[in-house]
């Protein structure tokens, strides 16, 4: 089995970021444009919308500025994706590499 990536078990030493606009994706609320789902940097507690919203702007952060872990920002949920090596966790220390898109 592959080993884990190091971002994710590293994210869940340290507590979470603020969000920076909690009320939603900050580059669509600057444009007026819409999301269809959240996601939260764990680095910087960018909030950007996901890769079903048309901006994709967790991935353009990531890209940009190379903060690997987000997390989902919708109610409910708890997993974790790290951009990096393309793996998911939803259990502090359990990496999962997978092949499905934030
Ligand atoms: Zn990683
Ligand atoms: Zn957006
Ligand atoms: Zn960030």
């Amino acid at each position: 089995m592959k080993e884990g990536c190091p971002h994710l078990a590293e994210s869940y030493r340290f507590a979470e970021p603020k969000p920076k606009t909690p009320q939603g994706c900050e580059e669509c609320l600057a444009t007026g444009d819409q999301w269809v789902h959240l996601r939260l940097c764990l680095t910087c507690g960018h909030v950007g919308c996901c890769d079903d919203s048309k901006n994709k702007h967790a991935t353009k952060h990531f890209r940009s500025v190379q903060h690997p872990v987000i997390r989902s920002f919708e109610p409910g949920e708890t997993w974790r994706w790290c951009f990096a090596d393309s793996a998911v966790a939803d259990l502090p220390g359990v990496a999962v590499p997978v092949s499905a898109h934030p």
